[in-house]
């Protein structure tokens, strides 16, 4: 399958070299033409096979260049998640629950960044073998686990994660600072996320993507292709799991609710309905930035506002940048408009799309969302009503689920989708339940245990006791030297 800047088809590419490149040179993001039209997947096949298997029927079918994608899979996969099957889905009242959570890092950026390196690890090797990939990420918190946990010790590449010093969680700065593997380096800057990122950008400019002979730099963030493709793979997990249980039979419609920041999660669920899966609505649920919710409402995107900080951290965010993807493929490939929109953006802050391309968009998606107060009230009642524990990501789709069952209640099957273990915001879920938040992060972890009976995951059960292998704090004005320091 061939990939196009979804700003200017001048700008092409195959998947691998879309996989390698992140994005593209005029800043667009890398996009399938061909999805503009019928794809001819065996979406019914797909769905017999297992959660691996599906995984690799899909992205071999987007991205065939690899020859060896089962191969890839298993690598990224068999025997790192709680199961095999991947995402469990789980009944809860008259809905489902997608937990996607269940990786090495009770992440949901697990199964996206479990799968990237792999893919760019074999792209490096077809394409510019001698090369050395040095991966810059800039976190708040999970992302930078995940990612270091994925590229741990894969051939070729390095990789190198900023964070905010003092500004992530106890439990986020014990995962990251504690990872092993020879080629990560993990480093503290003093400033906020925004410094971090705008440090990786300014490291980026300056070296460019291939700085000398043989190095090359890339970044881990949502809007590569090849950590979109992956996600598609669990709406077909989900899909499959509600047709064993007799929920549905296969052609059913099905709809999803999906706690949204960057966009790329619920992306990747019209990804899915592209390739045949027969998708219901998409809900879009956003926490109390609520800047989609106004989008899918006016037709008009500002971002001209405060950044609120909420309990649901990983969703406080005021550019989802994979929209741009949706007003591609909505516009029927509409490069010169999406240009012109996205500069809009970049200078004005805000753009308006036409009412005939919003009521195509409309026409896939619902939308809502969920502030502070409702967030709690939501665990609390997951808990109360069904003895289901929830983080607040997850009560932020949880809640939006519910008013658009109230809505539309024709019996469609729901699928909320889960992205976080409850014990990665143990303050917030043990204050909605009413516990003692005494102690530090750790104890609350375990305080939500004993009152809830759910057990700790393990990888973060022993955290506290794991070495600390990576002190280093910089200045935000020193990022660039500690990137060519090695
Ligand atoms: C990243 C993240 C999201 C948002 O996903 P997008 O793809 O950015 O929309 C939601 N919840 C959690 C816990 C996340 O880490």
């Amino acid at each position: 399958m061939e990939y196009q800047s979804t700003r200017s088809a001048r700008y092409r590419a195959s998947g691998m070299e879309a996989v390698l490149n992140g994005i593209a040179p005029d800043g667009g993001l890398y996009i399938a033409p061909a999805m503009l039209g019928a794809l001819n997947f065996d979406w019914r096949g797909c769905l017999k096979k297992s959660s691996l298997g599906m995984a690799e029927m899909i992205l071999s079918f987007l991205l065939p260049e690899y020859g060896n994608m089962g191969e890839l899979v298993s690598r990224a996969y068999a025997g790192k998640f709680e199961s095999d099957e991947l995402t469990p889905l789980v009944s809860v009242g008259d809905s489902y629950v997608l937990e996607l959570f269940r990786g090495p890092t009770s992440a949901f950026k697990d199964v996206a960044l479990s799968m990237l390196p792999q893919l760019m690890s074999a792209a490096r090797e077809k394409l510019c073998n001698d090369d050395k990939i040095t991966i810059l990420t800039a976190t708040s918190g999970d992302t930078g686990k995940a990612a270091l946990q994925g590229f741990c010790d894969v051939p070729g590449t390095e990789i190198c994660v900023f964070y905010p010093y003092g500004g992530v969680s106890a439990v986020q700065r014990a995962q990251m600072v504690t990872q092993e593997g020879g080629n990560v380096r993990v480093c503290a800057v003093r400033g906020n996320f925004d410094d971090c990122q705008t440090g990786v950008k300014q490291a980026f400019a300056a070296l460019g993507t291939r700085s000398a002979p043989g190095l090359r730099y890339s970044s881990a963030n949502s809007i590569n292709i090849g950590r979109l493709a992956p996600q598609i793979v669990y709406y077909f997990i989900a899909y499959a799991r509600l047709m064993e249980s007799g929920r549905i039979n296969c052609g059913d419609k099905v709809d999803y609710v999906v706690p949204t920041g960057n966009f790329g999660d619920i992306l990747a669920g019209y990804f899915a309905k592209l390739l045949g899966l027969p998708v219901g609505k998409l809900v879009c649920a956003s926490n109390s930035n609520r800047v989609l919710t106004d989008f899918f409402e006016t037709g008009t995107y500002d971002k001209r506002r405060e950044l609120r900080r909420s309990s649901s951290p990983s969703m406080d965010i005021l550019v989802s940048s994979n929209l741009e993807r949706l007003l591609y493929l909505g516009s029927g490939g509409d490069c010169d408009m999406v240009a012109e929109k996205m500069r809009e953006l970049y200078e004005k802050g805000f753009y308006t799309l036409d009412d005939c391309l919003m009521s195509k968009i409309r026409e896939s998606f619902s939308w809502g969302c969920c502030d502070e107060a409702e967030t709690g009230a939501e665990i609390r009642r997951m808990w109360d009503t069904y003895g289901y524990l929830c983080d607040t990501h997850t009560a932020v789709a949880a809640k939006v689920a519910r008013e658009y069952r109230e809505t539309k209640n024709d019996g469609t099957a729901l699928v909320i989708l889960s992205t976080a273990s409850p014990f990665k915001f143990p303050a917030a879920v043990l204050k909605a339940l009413g516990g003692d938040t005494q102690g530090d992060e750790f104890d609350m972890m375990a305080t939500l245990s004993e009152i809830s009976g759910v057990p700790i995951p393990r990888n973060l059960l022993n955290l506290r006791q794991k070495a600390e292998l990576h002190r280093d704090v910089i200045d935000r004005g020193d990022m660039l030297d500690y990137i060519l320091k090695r």
